[in-house]
């Protein structure tokens, strides 16, 4: 997500970013940012606004899973 994000602000191509795990010696790993990636990203993200505008997606047809379901006391279904 912060790839397409700093590309958008800074008007750049971004295509690799770094995480750094502070624990066990402060390692750094290069993680290489693709277009698929960044399409999933895109798409996750036009999803996540319906949410927002109250298109709800709709639920899931195996009642199985909604019986552990965290969302199951303000689901729609
Ligand atoms: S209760 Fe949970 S698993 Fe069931 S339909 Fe709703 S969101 Fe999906």
């Amino acid at each position: 997500m912060y790839g397409p994000m700093i590309a958008e602000i800074y008007d750049n191509i971004v295509n690799k970013g770094f995480v750094i795990y502070c624990r066990n010696g402060n390692t750094i790993k290069e993680i290489e940012i693709t277009e698929k990636e960044i399409s999933t990203f895109e798409n996750n993200l036009d999803e996540y606004k319906e949410i927002l505008q109250g298109n709800y997606p709709k639920g899931t047809k195996y009642k199985s899973k909604c019986v552990d379901c965290c969302y199951k006391n303000i689901c729609i279904k």
